[in-house]
């Protein structure tokens, strides 16, 4: 089989601009070294409390000293979720208002990217609220999940227009996504947005495997979502739960980028079961790109690497 007909694409979308089928986007390692690693760290998510989960950061002290470690340990992308004082989810922008310019503060040059998740909120209005911030404040980054699925804790339900109007606010904004795919369909809409002037060229993807209503974490459907996704995109990979080991070395052995953290993994060894914390996480990543030979991105690397102004 031909490597282009792997993707995607309806021809009648082609001879209307779309993205063409391109071939896969890394050279081949190491005769071409692949680009430094982006280690991206998702602190805190939606769900996790610290009784179950000990050392996830919920306040924003925590969330800034968690932050500072992480940083130190090689993690250059923050994926920030903040909390109210009762430890749950909270939207509003007055939440982020000083814990981004207090990250900024402590980790110089590191990408900060925030949740617009709609797993508690519904209305555009409250998921984007946190684009509106100003200044030292503006998020570099915002995630935006590319469909709906199951979680065990509920549904996260993303519906095609609120999809499209958070991705407009982030354009209006200059504030780039942060695409969180979970199966190959939501990897199929990038091409449609990314037509629709609504993605930017080369957008940031995370690709989120090991969920049991999403992908599975193996390297096939890796391979799929990649030549899935719009060609030039900057992938990372995510596995969820006991999938965050093995998907994060295969990522980075194939060039990809990676996503770690308490969000999407409370253990490091699924054995013992032992808590992890954050730092703990990026130094696991951090050691498995040198296992493979990659370089770890620093500040200005990552914000190059994800089209970012340094
Ligand atoms: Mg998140």
């Amino acid at each position: 089989m031909a490597r282009d007909s792997y993707v995607n694409v309806p021809r009648g979308l082609s001879a209307a601009g779309a993205q063409r089928p391109q071939p896969f986007p890394y050279p081949s390692h190491p005769l071409t070294p692949y680009a430094p690693a982006v280690v991206n760290v998702a602190l805190t998510g939606m769900v996790a409390q610290r009784d179950r989960v000990p050392h996830v950061p919920v306040t924003p002290e925590q969330i800034v000293e968690d932050a500072v470690a992480c940083y130190a340990a090689g993690a250059t992308v923050l994926h920030v979720h903040a909390r109210d004082a009762d430890g749950r989810p909270d939207w509003r922008r007055c939440a982020y208002a000083e814990l981004i310019p207090e990250l900024r503060r402590r980790c110089p040059g590191v990408v900060v990217c925030v949740t617009t998740s709609g797993r508690d909120v519904a209305e555009v209005d409250r998921r984007a609220d946190v684009l509106e911030l100003e200044g030292d404040a503006r998020p570099d980054m915002a995630s935006l999940t590319l469909g709906s699925l199951n979680f065990h804790t509920g549904p996260s339900v993303n519906a095609i227009a609120t999809i499209e109007e958070l991705a407009r606010r982030m354009r209006d904004r200059a504030i780039r996504p942060e695409l969180e795919v979970f199966d190959l369909g939501m990897a199929h809409l990038a091409h449609r947005l990314t037509r629709d002037g609504l993605l930017p060229d080369g957008a940031y993807a995370n690709l989120l495997l090991g969920f049991h209503n999403g992908a599975p974490a193996d390297a096939r459907a890796l391979v799929a979502l990649i030549d899935a996704l719009p060609s030039g995109t900057v992938w990372a990979a995510a596995g969820l739960g006991a999938f965050q080991r093995a998907v994060n070395a295969l990522a980075l052995a194939i060039g990809g980028h990676v996503r770690t953290g308490l969000e999407d993994n409370p253990h490091l060894d699924h054995e013992d079961r032992a808590p992890a914390t954050n730092a703990a996480l990026v130094r696991r990543a951090v050691a498995q790109a040198e296992a493979v030979g990659r370089v770890v991105a620093g500040p200005a690397q990552a914000r190059a690497t994800l089209g970012l102004a340094t």
